[in-house]
């Protein structure tokens, strides 16, 4: 066969021999390179889309639980700005005002000395001016 014009000194992408190509463009030596390289580059594809698939997957669950994570806070806090404003406070807060324990508040919810405004299953508030002891009544 005869060659017209120049040839290319290559060296195929898949085998890595040297080859002449006929064209600048060629990449691989052969047909079964080509072919070869061509399933590869598929089945690399493929992997990419799976695991972008995952990815996304990931991305929307964590999206999800963030947005379900605020709507909560969000609704504790309109909650407990709803019920601050009717002089409930937080527990700590009632702790510090009375000069009281966590465990002594924790008896007086027990014995219903104190009126507690629920919030969600591990929140709550109470009423500021709730407070009973057998020695003194505060304000
Ligand atoms: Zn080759």
């Amino acid at each position: 066969m005869l060659l017209t014009g120049k040839t290319y000194n290559k060296i195929c992408l898949f085998c890595r021999k040297e080859f002449e190509a006929q064209k600048r463009t060629t990449k691989y030596c052969s047909h079964q390179c080509n072919s070869r390289a061509y399933k590869v580059r598929k089945r690399d594809e493929k992997d990419v889309e799976v695991n972008f698939e995952e990815f996304v997957k990931r991305e929307l669950q964590y999206q999800r639980e963030l947005m379900s994570q605020i709507q909560v806070t969000l609704s504790e806090l309109i909650e407990s700005q709803k019920f601050s404003s009717k002089d409930f406070i937080t527990p700590t807060e009632y702790c510090n005002h009375y000069g009281i324990s966590r465990k002594t508040l924790s008896r007086y919810i027990k014995d219903n000395k104190v009126i507690v405004h629920k919030l969600s299953n591990r929140k709550f508030l109470i009423k500021k001016t709730s407070y009973y002891d057998s020695k003194n009544v505060l304000p």
